[in-house]
């Protein structure tokens, strides 16, 4: 049996949970706010999303958007 390249973070150097990224992430955010931003591929299944800080801006600014979407959808 061949054994499976899967490499774990170290404890305390969490990986940004964004698909693609794989910068160290800064902040861990609830799973479901950021998948609600819809503008974010999330890699795993914890509860926590773990951000880098380039992922993080562009969620602050993606569930901005989203807030002026929704009023300006009525
Ligand atoms: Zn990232």
């Amino acid at each position: 049996m061949k054994h499976r390249d899967i490499s774990l973070p170290d404890d305390g150097q969490e990986v940004c949970s964004v698909s693609g990224c794989g910068k160290t992430s800064k902040r861990s955010i609830p799973r479901k706010r950021v998948e609600n931003t819809g503008s974010f591929n999330l890699q795993g299944s914890s509860r926590k999303a773990n951000l880098c800080s380039d992922c993080y801006r562009l969620f602050k600014k993606s569930s901005k958007k989203d807030r002026t979407m929704e009023s300006l959808g009525r």
